[in-house]
């Protein structure tokens, strides 16, 4: 998605508006935007709700869904063939790697 000129993404929404971080390059910033400003807004809703954990079946986006930031080794390692994940899946394949000990969190409001 792109919001004025900027890739963005969608953290949270509530009706017409949409939290927002926007990549800058060097920095995010974050905050409340109208949908109606964030470029392929639509188009990415339509993907979001046919989209679902590969492990379970929640669907994107639902009420519990919450989005986890890993890096990109941790992900291949957790995820080798990039399909979509949810949280609790995540920490239950993590749980299966080899020196895993500790998830840590920040939660992000
Ligand atoms: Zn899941």
């Amino acid at each position: 998605m792109r919001y004025k000129g900027f890739d963005c993404r969608v953290l949270k929404e509530s009706g017409t508006q949409a939290y927002i971080e926007v990549d800058r390059g060097n920095e995010y910033e974050r905050g409340w935007v109208n949908k109606t400003e964030i470029e392929d807004y639509n188009y990415v809703q339509t993907l979001m709700k046919i989209a679902e954990c590969n492990d379970c079946g929640m669907p994107y986006g639902s009420d519990d869904w919450i989005d986890t930031v890993l890096s990109n080794e941790q992900w291949k390692m957790i995820c080798p063939n990039d399909a979509l994940l949810c949280a609790n899946c995540i920490i239950k394949r993590a749980s299966k790697l080899d020196g895993i000990t500790i998830a840590k969190m920040e939660l992000i409001f």
